[in-house]
């Protein structure tokens, strides 16, 4: 369970887009984004990609839960997962869902429902046992959880939006920040103060600069492991995790990906499913 000062990310899920099992991707895992953080022992959720299912098979002998999951959107490759997370069956858990992208113009309980709904799912949210509460806020915002973690926010550059994280915890810090694209030549604004001098930032690095150069991705909602680097640079980040990686990327890219960018930033990682990191 961790010491009272540990504070670590565990990958449940690395892949954007779309989940892709099969021998290429087997080493870095083809499920889509699900994060373990762990504050001391608690657990606190990013994401429901399809990794989140493995995490909650996990979670079940843990009950009773009294957990925080926060999306950083609710496009269909970070949601996927949540019906098949079995502690929401779970009647003795108790789960606070968060969402901070919607703008007013839905509530993420309206957008889950809508996911789970006849004829593309079989059962609606009220299947699930656990005791829930959906929540809005607006990315920018700052949320504290009952267990004492701060979490500042920010808006990212997605379609239909997205929320990066900042998590604190024992005078450390880990950031995540999915689903976002670059302007190329200028830093996010939000991205740097979000991730300003922060032990570990987590970044969408689905492209590299040559493949985003080429044009076609434009508007995509992605960004690229050297702009990760540009940003990380700029703000003292300390560590950079390559995440939320192309479906069509192999393992074998995914190598080189890695070696390039620990040339780069030393330490750099890039993330794969079961890795374990902590600040
Ligand atoms: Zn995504
Ligand atoms: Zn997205």
């Amino acid at each position: 369970m961790g010491r009272e000062t540990d504070f670590s990310v565990r990958f449940w899920g690395v892949r954007g887009s779309i989940s892709c099992s099969g021998p290429e991707t087997a080493r870095y895992g083809g499920n889509t984004s699900s994060l373990e953080m762990r504050c001391g022992g608690k657990p606190l959720l990013f994401d429901a990609g399809s990794g989140l299912r493995y995490l909650g098979n996990g979670l079940l002998s843990q009950a009773p839960l009294d957990t925080d999951l926060f999306f950083t959107h609710t496009h269909f490759d970070h949601v996927c997962g949540l019906p098949f997370f079995k502690p929401l069956f779970q009647p003795q858990n108790r789960f606070r869902i968060w969402a901070g992208h919607l703008g007013g113009r839905m509530t993420l309980k309206q957008v889950l429902c809508e996911f789970m709904m006849s004829p593309l799912f079989p059962v609606p949210p009220e299947v699930f046992r656990a005791d829930m509460s959906y929540n809005d806020f607006k990315a920018g915002e700052t949320l504290n959880t009952p267990g004492g973690v701060t979490l500042r926010t920010a808006a990212l550059n997605h379609p239909d939006g997205a929320t990066g994280y900042r998590v604190e915890y024992g005078g450390r810090s880990i950031c995540y920040i999915t689903d976002t694209e670059h302007v190329p030549g200028v830093l996010d604004r939000n991205v740097l103060g979000l991730i300003d001098r922060a032990d570990l930032v987590i970044y969408d690095c689905m492209y590299t600069d040559e493949e985003y150069a080429r044009g076609g991705i434009t508007g995509f909602g992605h960004s690229t492991w050297q702009e990760a680097v540009r940003l990380c640079r700029a703000a003292g980040a300390g560590k950079l995790a390559v995440f939320h990686h192309d479906p069509d990327r192999s393992d074998d890219a995914l190598d080189a990906i890695g070696a390039a960018v620990a040339k780069e930033m030393p330490g750099a990682v890039v993330a794969r499913e079961g890795m374990t990191l902590y600040v």
